[in-house]
C-alpha cells in the first residue's frame, strides 16, 4: 500500500486538534474539519499554542512549529478530502453522529483512501459495515493529550484488511507512537479497563465512601497514579465518559457495567469537565476547587 501523505480530520475538538497537530509535525498534509467554524478557530489557536509550547522546551524548532502549521488546513466542507489517503474520524463520541458523518463524507473519497475512527468504544466492525469500505476501515485510537500520550490502540473490525492494518500501524510509528492492537469489543483495551474504573470512582462519592479530592488523592498517593480518577474524568470529558459506560453496559448486557447515576447526573447539568470549565472540579479558578 503507497504511503499515507495526505490526512484528513473530522472533529476538531480536543482529540481532532491534536491528532492534526502530531500528523502535520510528522510531514504530513493535514485538513481538518469540524461542523462549527468556531471550534476550527479554537483548534487552531491551541494547536499554535501547544506547539509554541514544544518549542520554548526544544523538543521541536521554530522552522518544524511553521512549516507544521502551514500544512494544516481548516474547513467545513467534505470536498477539500477528495485527495485525501486517510481520512480519521474524530467526532463526539455518538454512533448517530459519526455514521452521518460518514454518509457525507463517502462520495467526496478517492476509491483507495483509508477510513479510521478515533472512537473511544463503538463497534468498529458496526461504523465500517455502514460504509463502501469495511476491508479499509479501521480504528485508530489516540490518547489524550495526543502530542504527550504515546499509545495508539489499533482495533481491527471484522472485515478489516491485513494491507489495512499494516498501513496504520506504520502511520502510528511514522507519528511517533507505539502501537497497541485489540480486537473490536466494546470500548477494546484501554477503555475496557480504566473507564469503570473511573465509574468505580463515581460510585465512591456518589456514594459518600469519599469527597473529590480524598479519592483522587487515594489513587495518585496509593496507587502512583499521575491522575487521581476524577481528575482524569475532567480531563477525558464527563459525557465521553458517560458514553463509553453505556456502550459497555449495552456491549456485554453486564450490570457491572452500569453507568453511575451522579456521573449521568453532571452530564446533564452541562459539567463535561475541563472542555467546559467544570466536572468534578472547577476550573474558572486557580487551583481548581472540587465541586462536591
Ligand atoms: P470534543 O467534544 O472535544 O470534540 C468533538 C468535536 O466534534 C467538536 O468540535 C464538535 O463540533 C465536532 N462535531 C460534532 N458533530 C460533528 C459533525 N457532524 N461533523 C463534524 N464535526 C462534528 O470531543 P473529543 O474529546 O475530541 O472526542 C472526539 C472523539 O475522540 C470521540 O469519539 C471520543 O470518544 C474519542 N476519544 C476521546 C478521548 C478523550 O480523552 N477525550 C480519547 C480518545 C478518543
Amino acid at each position: 500500500m503507497p504511503e499515507i501523505k495526505s490526512l484528513g480530520v473530522i472533529g476538531a475538538g480536543q482529540m481532532g486538534n491534536g491528532i492534526a497537530h502530531v500528523a502535520a509535525l510528522a510531514g504530513l498534509d493535514v485538513v481538518l474539519l469540524d461542523v462549527k467554524a468556531e471550534a476550527l478557530d479554537k483548534a487552531m489557536a491551541t494547536i499554535a499554542k501547544n506547539m509554541d509550547r514544544q518549542v520554548s522546551r526544544s523538543l521541536i524548532t521554530a522552522e518544524d512549529r511553521d512549516a507544521a502549521l502551514a500544512r494544516i488546513r481548516p474547513g467545513t466542507d467534505y470536498a477539500l478530502f477528495n485527495d485525501a489517503d486517510l481520512v480519521i474520524e474524530a467526532a463526539t463520541e455518538n454512533e448517530a453522529i459519526k455514521a452521518k458523518i460518514f454518509q457525507a463524507l463517502l462520495p467526496h473519497l478517492k476509491a483507495e483512501a483509508l477510513l479510521a475512527s478515533n472512537t473511544s468504544s463503538i463497534s468498529i466492525t458496526r461504523l465500517a459495515a455502514g460504509t463502501d469500505r469495511p476491508d479499509r476501515f479501521i480504528g485508530m485510537h489516540f490518547m489524550n493529550p495526543v502530542p504527550v500520550m504515546k499509545l495508539v490502540e489499533i482495533i481491527r473490525g471484522i472485515a478489516t484488511s491485513d494491507a489495512t492494518y499494516q498501513a496504520i500501524d506504520a502511520l502510528a510509528k511514522r507519528m511517533g507512537k507505539t502501537t497497541a492492537t485489540a480486537e473490536d469489543f466494546p470500548a477494546f483495551i484501554v477503555n475496557r479497563i480504566l473507564v469503570p474504573m473511573i465509574n468505580e470512582a463515581c460510585y465512591a462519592l456518589y456514594e459518600g465512601v469519599g469527597d473529590v479530592v480524598s479519592i483522587d488523592t487515594g489513587l495518585k498517593l496509593g496507587a502512583n497514579h499521575p491522575l487521581g480518577p476524577l481528575e482524569l474524568a475532567d480531563l477525558i470529558g464527563l459525557d465521553t465518559c458517560l458514553a463509553i459506560m453505556k456502550v459497555l453496559h449495552d456491549g456485554m448486557g453486564d450490570s457491572k457495567y452500569r453507568p453511575c447515576p451522579l456521573l449521568a447526573k453532571y452530564v446533564e447539568a452541562g459539567w463535561y469537565g475541563r472542555k467546559s470549565g467544570k466536572g468534578f472540579y472547577d476550573y474558572s479558578q486557580n487551583p481548581p476547587v472540587p465541586t462536591r
